[in-house]
């Protein structure tokens, strides 16, 4: 199934999570267990990450997300980078998509690495949009955007300009970066209608269980930590259980208000962790 009429029930907010592939040597299997619950837990759709290392790498992005469509009928939306593979590579794993009935992507370029070497076929996630959209109508693209703007944007409405660029080439679903403030969500929201982008538009939130991950991510993505989060985290970040409460608490609260202000979807970044997504969406139950 494409996933094109999503957005069309206005009423209900999309609900939806992104998870990744086991690690190098480690099973399909060993994801079982987490799909069992996530699957329970009735998402719209499972996105899943894909290694931006390249072909060399031994991706199972498309296996585990077969086994989310055939086990766990759930729909599947597959992250693709482009950066370090050629236009044959991407249209072998499209075909390889289109024969299991997988038709849901998300178009990205992948961040750079100092160990693979840019194949130089595809730049920007905009040139992998049209090179699918060139190769089949029948893909549902989604596209990735940045609340914060993109740490490597010349300036913030240059990004904004490179998002329209995206949703123009064919991206009709959004799915946002992660962010820890309301405030600066609602601004890009502002900022991207003005700039004329028109699509549904999910806010990622990742619920924050323990302080490496959170220095991680924010070393990363350079999300900015509000005062009364870093406030949060400094008073529980060595008690493990108060600071999952705490981060559940700060993530749930952050839902309650983005869908009281009516935002298209929440795109949860479970960390493959089923007790964080259970606790979300129990928190939400009501609400959606
Ligand atoms: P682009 O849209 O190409 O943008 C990258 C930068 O280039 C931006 O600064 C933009 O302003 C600029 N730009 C865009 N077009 C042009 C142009 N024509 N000319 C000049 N500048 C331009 N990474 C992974 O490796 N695997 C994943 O599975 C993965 N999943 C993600 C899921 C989500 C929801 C998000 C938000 C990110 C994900 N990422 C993933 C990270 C992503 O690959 C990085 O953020 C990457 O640096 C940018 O990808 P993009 O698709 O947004 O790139």
């Amino acid at each position: 199934m494409n996933l094109d009429t999503l957005f069309e029930d206005k009423k209900k907010q999309v609900i939806s999570f992104e998870i990744f592939p086991p690690k190098k040597g480690a099973a399909l299997r060993d994801i079982d267990a987490t799909l069992e619950i996530l699957s329970s837990l009735s998402p719209d759709f499972i996105s899943i990450t894909f290694g931006a290392g390249g072909s060399a790498v031994n991706n199972k992005t498309i296996e585990l997300a077969k086994k989310i469509k055939e086990v766990y009928h759930v729909e599947p939306v597959v992250h693709l980078t482009c950066l370090n593979y050629t236009r044959d590579e991407i249209r072998g794993m499209l075909d390889e998509l289109k024969e299991a009935g997988i038709y849901n992507l998300l178009a990205l370029r992948g961040d750079r690495s100092p160990d693979y070497e840019p194949k130089k076929e595809f730049l920007h996630a905009n040139d992998l949009i049209r090179f699918i959209r060139e190769q089949s109508g029948d893909f549902h693209i989604c596209a990735a955007c940045y609340p914060e703007t993109h740490p490597e944007a010349d300036s913030r409405a240059a990004d904004l300009h490179h998002l329209k660029e995206k949703v123009d080439s064919g991206a009709t679903h959004l799915i946002s970066q992660l962010f820890f403030d309301n405030g600066d969500y609602y601004r890009f929201l502002e900022d991207a209608a003005i700039a004329g982008i028109c699509v549904p538009i999910e806010a990622g939130i990742m619920p924050v269980t323990n302080k490496a991950q959170i220095e991680r991510m924010t070393t990363l993505c350079g999300a900015h930590l509000p005062e009364k989060y870093r406030r949060i985290m400094h008073k529980f970040e060595d008690k493990k259980e108060a600071l999952f409460d705490a981060g559940m608490a700060y993530a749930i609260n952050q839902i309650v208000d983005l869908l009281t202000n009516d935002v298209d979807g929440i795109h949860l970044y479970t960390m493959n962790n089923p007790a964080v997504a259970r606790r979300i969406c129990e928190g939400i139950q009501n609400l959606v």
